[in-house]
């Protein structure tokens, strides 16, 4: 037998990672791209001297392979990919290849949001304790890039439904599930089923000796577990009730214990705010008790976190009014969690493009807060409609400085404005970072302009 030939769908990082990691093995590799590969990739993929191509793929040269590893972002529909289930090549995830050539210490985290926040949280828990750890998946450096030369304990690994649907022998010691709503049913022939089998994939292969971490209020993660038979130790999260082992909210504080570990911390002091965020950081907690991090470090940790930025990120206070980013809110389920972060009246900034929205989710939530909306996007007919009777100001524009100028002269003392779209940004921004960062700049300009 020759040597073993794969073949990579998709030259972003994780595709040129699994590509770096195919040769330092000794495979045969050849990269396609249906697409423009960023410059940086290409220079790698040259110096490597990997075979590659870009601008269409060219189906002979991929199927004439042992295995093949398709990035996230490309959907099980496309002709190639069928062709490969006919012939019966396994096509896997970068994640699952690389977790091939590595003996560390893994801990997956997925859900349908929340996913960032609680992997870096996470990340942090571990390196400010000392632990040699390695942060991937969605984030940062691709996991395959860094098993070729990295000898991390611990990789902490955030991972989408698109992952997981092409991993099969990886094994999570710790997983975490933080919840599943409806996302990306276009990816799952609008089978919610399938988004679920989905997300669960993440305690396959599983045993008595690893951990699973997961919120026990979410109804699609209940409806499911009832079907099923866990491996794993079982540590559920909850915002309402006492749990023997796991964790829960009480009184304002998080009381979390597993591992012989307890701890309990006030919500209050941490730099993440909201329910959502009580969850993330019990999630967090766990895992840092699961691999022995002592309480103090645990809480030392907690405190000096500092989220990625469009995440309820504080971006100004201006007169007594404080100006929120929640840019990366694309969801109804965000603008739900932020709405009820915050305990002071709101004006809200959403709109964009709307992805099938149902807003009744946030009906009483925006009754009981929000004393003004402002519609920012080219069609925001569905926001306002279905506010009409029930915020007391409503305001439609198309320009951001425009929205910011009408917040400030609604907003009093104590107010908070709050950016949390509920829809993607493709219609005035490039991306929600975009919409993020262009908020964070007029913000600014404001603070300027007032001072
Ligand atoms: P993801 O990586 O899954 O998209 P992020 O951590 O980037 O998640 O957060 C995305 C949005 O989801 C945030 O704006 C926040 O409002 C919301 N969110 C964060 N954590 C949770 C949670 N546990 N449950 C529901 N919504 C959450």
């Amino acid at each position: 037998m020759g040597q073993k030939k794969i073949s990579i769908l998709g030259g972003g990082e994780s595709g040129v990672g699994a590509a770096l990691l195919g040769k330092a093995k000794g495979f045969t590799v050849f990269l396609s791209d249906k697409g423009t590969l960023q410059e940086k990739y290409r220079q790698i993929l040259e110096k490597e001297g990997i075979s590659y191509e870009e601008g269409g793929h060219t189906p002979e040269q991929i199927l004439d392979a042992d295995e093949v590893v398709k990035s996230p972002g490309i959907p099980d529909t496309v002709p190639l990919v069928q062709e490969l289930h006919r012939r019966g090549i396994p096509v896997i995830s970068e994640i699952e290849l690389a977790a091939r050539y590595t003996n560390a210490h893994l801990i997956a985290i997925t859900g349908s949001n929340g996913k960032t926040t609680t992997t870096l949280l996470i990340y942090h828990l571990l390196k400010q304790a000392g632990l040699s750890v390695g942060l991937a998946g969605n984030i940062g450096d691709s996991f395959a890039r860094q098993v070729i030369e990295e000898n991390y304990d611990y990789y902490v690994l955030e991972l989408s439904s698109f992952q997981l649907d092409n991993m099969y022998d990886f094994r999570a010691n710790v997983a975490v599930l933080l919840n599943i709503t409806p996302d990306h049913l276009d990816r799952y022939e609008y089978d919610f089923q399938k988004y679920v089998n989905s997300k669960f994939r993440i305690i396959q292969n599983q045993t008595p000796a690893d951990s699973f971490i997961y919120y026990c209020e979410n109804e699609p993660i209940v409806a499911e577990l009832a079907k099923r038979e866990v491996a794993a130790r079982q540590w559920p999260i909850s915002l309402t009730k006492a749990v023997e082992a796991g964790g829960y909210l009480k009184e304002g504080t998080l009381h979390v214990h597993s591992h012989d570990q307890v701890l309990a911390q006030i919500v209050d002091e941490l730099p993440i705010k909201g329910p959502h965020n009580a969850i993330n950081a019990m999630a967090a907690i766990l895992v840092a008790q699961s691999v022995g991090i002592a309480p103090d470090q645990i809480r030392a940790g907690l405190l000096t976190f500092q989220n990625a930025p469009h995440r309820l990120e504080p971006v100004g206070s201006i007169n007594g009014v404080s100006y929120i980013n929640d840019s990366k809110a694309t969801n109804v389920d965000s603008v739900f969690y932020a709405l009820g972060s915050f305990n002071n009246p709101i004006i809200l900034i959403a709109g964009g493009v709307d992805k099938g929205n149902d807003y009744s989710q946030i009906d009483d939530l925006v009754r009981q807060k929000v004393k003004g909306l402002i519609a920012l996007g080219t069609d925001t007919g569905k926001l306002t409609s279905h506010f009409a009777d029930t915020v007391p100001a409503m305001y439609a524009t198309q320009n951001l400085q425009d929205a910011l100028l009408k917040a400030q002269e609604w907003a009093a003392p104590g107010d908070v404005v709050l950016l949390s779209p509920a829809c993607a940004s493709f219609d005035l921004f490039r991306n929600y970072e975009d919409r993020g960062n262009k908020f964070r700049e007029a913000v600014a300009q404001l603070t300027a302009q007032n001072s």
